[in-house]
């Protein structure tokens, strides 16, 4: 009998994250021999644990809050999109060297995609300028967006994202201040909203969403939150009253998860086990 795939996900804190439960659910439907473990890590012990997983010939991992950045430098290999995002979510282990990717980017293109949303020639407006922004105009500026605009409430952080993305992006990318949105809503065919101001923890969800100019979005834009905790956020709720069409953010995790398990086993990944699962 062979050994079982061997798999984990380093974070801190990481008790609450739902990717044991989807991938060993996935594994099991296939009838695959797989262990996911939880490595709950600070940041300083980071490269330690890393080093002594590698030490074991550990097949692969996630990396996830606060730990995206700082494994690009602890592993032998970080590929061209993983490198222009700035993070790597994935770590695969192939031929015996461990190469970091990032799964985020296209995860989101596939859960837009599976709702039917046209990306070929969109006109975006990314709400936020962290990593989760930066990942979506990576992904959607690769998958044909004509426009991507990056909104955030101080703007040298929308400014800096976009200088340092500049040269490997093809389409139009602009830099613009929160307080500025109606004017690139009027015109957007989708809003992908990229803060953690959506996130049911944060008291002030509802103002964020009440302040958006949300009717100003044309009646075809579509609206996608990647906040997934609640799956309808303020923001989804706001954008389905005016009958837009909406995504929410637990198709992005799904299929960021469905990328790095065909990655790791050679499987099609069972997608409706691995959504059950998430929503378990
Ligand atoms: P970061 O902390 O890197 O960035 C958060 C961004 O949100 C910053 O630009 C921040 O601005 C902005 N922000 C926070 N609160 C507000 C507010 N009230 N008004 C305006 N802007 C605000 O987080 P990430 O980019 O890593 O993640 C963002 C969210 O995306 C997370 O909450 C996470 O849940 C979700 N996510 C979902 C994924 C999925 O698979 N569905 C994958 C990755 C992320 P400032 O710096 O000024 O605070």
């Amino acid at each position: 009998m062979s050994d079982p795939i061997r798999l984990g996900i380093f974070g801190w804190p990481v008790a609450h994250s739902k990717s044991p439960q989807m991938h060993e659910a996935a594994a099991r439907a296939l009838g695959v021999d797989l262990r996911y473990e939880r490595f709950g890590v600070a940041p300083p012990g980071l490269q330690e644990s890393v080093r002594q997983q590698h030490e074991a010939a550990i097949d692969g991992y996630n990396l996830t809050v606060p730990h995206k950045e700082a494994i690009m430098t602890l592993v032998d290999e970080v590929t061209p999109a993983a490198q222009a995002i700035g993070a790597v979510n994935t770590v695969v282990r192939t031929d015996g060297r461990y190469v970091g990717h990032n799964t985020d980017a296209p995860g989101l293109v596939r859960s837009l995609e599976e709702a039917g949303v046209r990306l070929a020639e969109a006109r975006v407006v990314v709400l936020g300028a962290g990593g989760a922004a930066r990942a979506a105009v990576v992904g959607l500026s690769r998958a044909g967006a004509a426009d991507v605009t990056v909104l955030s409430r101080r703007p040298e952080q929308s400014e800096a994202l976009c200088n340092s993305l500049a040269k490997q992006i093809d389409c139009n990318l602009e830099a613009a201040p929160l307080s500025e949105a109606s004017w690139y809503f009027e015109t957007a065919t989708l809003l992908v909203q990229a803060t953690s101001a959506t996130l049911e923890s944060n008291a002030g969800a509802a103002d964020f969403a009440a302040a958006l100019p949300i009717d100003a979005l044309p009646a075809e834009a579509a609206v996608l939150d990647m906040v997934y905790e609640p799956l309808k956020t303020s923001v989804l709720a706001r954008a389905e009253q005016r009958g837009l069409a909406i995504v929410d953010g637990l198709g992005m995790l799904l299929h960021q998860g469905a990328i790095a398990f065909e990655m790791w086993t050679g499987f099609e990944p069972p997608l409706d086990v691995m959504r059950s699962a998430l929503k378990g």
